[in-house]
């Protein structure tokens, strides 16, 4: 049996403050962690923020897939580790779907990120006219072989986080058993670039985790935490989340 650490990450999108940074961190010394990587995601200006904090470690939510020069407004991989970011979201779907962000993007972004040393959290998942059209499966592969396909050796580098569309930000979260089956399937899926690190790979949940459902979706088999908006705005809460897993 394979052990993966635990993890839970808070995506902030684009909210916070330099007081909930504080709060957090007060919240997150306050208990026994070390079981768990607790990833928190604030927006780059606000790494600063949780600079050399013991409790957690730190990501950013979007990076540019060109390394450096006149790509005004954009920030490299290298500008965000130098932050202190060690993470980054790639392929989030509000920036498939707001920002018209491609396959192909997403992969030169995979590929910036791991040259430059920083671990891609990707973002996977289905919309809700292409789970009724039971096209879930198809999806999830899709997304899988735009990035695992030509480069499996990112594979053993990658956190993944299954995130069903319908349920970011809607208050419905996935059933425990929608969300272990899918994530069964991208495990599977996986397998076929590489059997090991598919195995190893850490597969987290997210779309509307709180503190009440946590504990049952992350202890499903392939679920290996969670990935947390809204709640994650609040230091009591996730704190309660980490706790679940
Ligand atoms: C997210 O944005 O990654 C997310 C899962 O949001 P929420 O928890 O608010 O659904």
């Amino acid at each position: 049996m394979t052990m993966r650490k635990p993890m839970v990450a808070a995506n902030w999108k684009m909210n916070g403050s330099d007081a909930l940074a504080k709060e957090m961190l007060s919240a997150l010394a306050s208990t026994n962690l070390n079981e768990l990587d607790v990833l928190i995601c604030p927006p780059a200006t606000l790494l600063h923020a949780f600079a050399n904090s013991a409790s957690c470690v730190l990501g950013a939510q979007n990076l540019s897939e060109h390394t450096a020069g006149a790509y005004t407004g954009e920030l490299s991989a290298a500008l965000l580790a130098a932050a202190g970011a060690r993470f980054v979201l790639v392929g989030h779907s509000e920036r498939r779907t707001l920002f018209a962000e491609s396959d192909q993007a997403l992969a030169g972004k995979m590929q910036q990120a791991i040259e430059h040393g920083l671990t891609p959290v990707y973002c996977i998942g289905e919309n809700l006219q292409q789970r009724q059209q039971e096209k879930t499966g198809q999806v999830l592969a899709k997304q899988l072989a735009a990035v695992y396909a030509s480069h499996p050796e990112f594979l053993a580098k990658s956190v993944i986080a299954y995130e069903p569309v319908w349920a970011i930000g809607t208050g419905e979260a996935a059933t425990p058993e929608q969300a272990q089956q899918a994530h069964a399937a991208i495990r599977q899926q996986l397998a076929q670039y590489d059997s090991k690190a598919a195995a190893e790979v850490r597969v987290l949940y997210g779309g509307s985790v709180n503190s009440k459902n946590a504990a049952e979706l992350l202890s499903q088999p392939d679920i290996d935490g969670g990935l947390v908006g809204g709640a994650s705005l609040n230091a009591e809460e996730f704190l309660h989340i980490c706790l679940s897993a």
